[in-house]
């Protein structure tokens, strides 16, 4: 999974610092950070990831997904992040029916 290095200040996402002796630089506070003040978090998980760990497996997207942490999403993103890929992969349809009116796809 990718991680990405967030400013300790303003929480933005920092860059490669072009200062000697730091490791990376808030373009937002104008600082540059060490390496361990750097705040590292998980990138959050796209269907384009989904995507590539799928390609990188030989098992079924429904395995694939029972194997992907989804610790940055919440769960109505990986609900809807766990429809796009059954869609893109299987060809899955999804319908939801509300209120005994007819299923409409989602
Ligand atoms: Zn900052």
């Amino acid at each position: 999974m990718k991680t990405r290095k967030f400013c300790p200040k303003c929480g933005q996402a920092l860059t490669k610092s072009s200062t000697e002796g730091y490791a990376f630089q808030c373009l937002t506070c104008d600082e540059d950070f060490y390496e361990i003040e750097a705040i590292c978090k998980e990138e959050k998980l796209t269907l384009d990831d989904v995507k590539e760990e799928y390609h990188k497996s030989d098992v079924c997207m429904g395995e694939t997904l029972a194997l992907i942490p989804a610790d940055s999403l919440s769960l109505e993103e990986a609900f809807q992040l766990y429809i796009e890929a059954m869609k893109w992969a299987e060809g899955d349809r999804f319908y939801k029916s509300e209120n005994d009116e007819p299923p409409q796809e989602i």
